[in-house]
């Protein structure tokens, strides 16, 4: 039997059907695609860091519980005891237990243009991924087709992201509340860019019984660890902690996110710079011939380019030494459309200097 052949009567017909997740290589540009915090941190909390990780004992398994961290966890989120929380190595993680825990063929609905990994994940689990457009105007959510397909798919999980990407704003939390008391099955609110947003989920979870939050790290600037979390009721979770693989994070990463959220005023700077450098950006980026961009809660814009003319502006700009992303090739509401994340001051001028360049170049 030829490879081949293997390979297609091995795997599941999904799964031969699907590309796998692209990431471009930044190597050598200006990294302004995957909304990373630009910043590092001062010497001297790396090296109390440093000190931390020199007693780590990385020939014992982790503990598998993450005990400490958890606890961190919640006394920095203020999160009330009676909700549980479960790590995940990143929210990609998290996504991805809670889809394999539900039957066969279960619906999986998100609003459209959403997180890829919600339907990259359905996908490949065999499950059946529904994305329902966001308002053309505004991104917000359109009420009536998101009910209109609750009831008719009858999905077991809904994910709304708050904010969302790659639009960057955030949903009204009106519709959001009429989405969690229309659904039979679980809403899961993913706060990933909750550090730029002054609005969450996480002190409302009593209010349902159908809802649960996950966050990550990645965005307040460690992204390098892989930490998501998902906080709600412990019976949830429980099922949940079945199917998560016992050790699934590692010690390093228990030990620095440990380290640094009990020492989290620097990101609280970072984040402050970040947010005021969104506002400039914004402006400038609105003050451009041709350009659109979009208000956004998170540490990301998305902007629409003249028409047909997105591919050629996001090849120049990296030609200029700056990777942004281009959201053209998803189609649907994101044609003409690209995203930068909000870096240093300086690396943000670098990109709207690009930007300018390219379109003189490409007009
Ligand atoms: N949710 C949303 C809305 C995201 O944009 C991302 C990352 N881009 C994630 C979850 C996953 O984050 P991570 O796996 O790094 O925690």
């Amino acid at each position: 039997m030829s490879q081949d052949t293997l390979i297609s009567t091995l795997f599941r017909q999904e799964i031969l059907a699907m590309s796998s997740y692209h990431v471009a290589d930044a190597t050598g540009l200006i990294k302004l695609d995957a909304m990373e915090n630009p910043y590092s941190w001062p010497e001297d909390l790396k090296q109390q860091w440093l000190e931390t990780l020199r007693n780590c004992a990385l020939n014992r398994y982790p503990d598998p519980e993450a005990k400490q961290l958890k606890h961190t966890i919640r006394s920095t989120n203020a999160i009330a005891d009676e909700w549980e929380i479960m790590l995940g190595n990143g929210s990609d993680e998290i996504i991805q237990l809670l889809l394999m825990a539900l039957p066969a063929g279960s619906s999986v609905l998100s609003p459209a243009p959403g997180f890829v990994m919600y339907k990259q994940l359905s996908d490949c689990l065999g499950l059946n991924y529904i994305g329902v457009p966001l308002q053309a105007d505004n991104f917000d959510l359109d009420l009536s087709a998101m009910l209109a397909a609750i009831k008719q798919y009858q999905p077991s999980v809904i994910f709304i992201a708050y904010p969302n990407n790659p639009t960057g704003n955030l949903f009204s939390e009106t519709a959001i509340k009429d989405i969690i008391n229309t659904a039979k099955g679980l809403v899961i609110i993913d706060e990933a860019y909750a550090p730029f947003a002054d609005a969450s989920f996480i002190h409302q979870l009593g209010q349902y019984a159908n809802v649960m939050v996950m966050r990550t790290v990645s965005k307040l600037g460690l992204a390098g660890l892989r930490l998501g979390y998902l906080v709600g009721s412990p019976a949830f979770i429980e099922q949940l902690n079945k199917i998560r693989l016992p050790y699934n994070i590692n010690i390093l990463t228990q030990v620095s996110a440990e380290f640094a959220l009990s020492n989290s005023a620097v990101f609280e700077q970072q984040t402050q710079a970040i947010c005021a450098d969104r506002a400039i950006m914004l402006t400038q980026l609105n003050a451009l011939e041709g350009i659109i961009a979009y208000p956004s809660n998170a540490n990301f814009i998305l902007f629409r380019a003249p028409k047909d003319r997105a591919n050629d502006i996001f090849a120049s700009i990296k030609q200029q030494g700056v990777l942004i992303k281009n959201m053209n090739p998803q189609g649907g509401l994101l044609v003409d459309c690209l995203r930068v994340t909000v870096g240093k001051p300086e690396e943000n001028e670098r990109f709207l200097t690009a930007l300018k360049n390219s379109l003189v170049v490409v007009g």
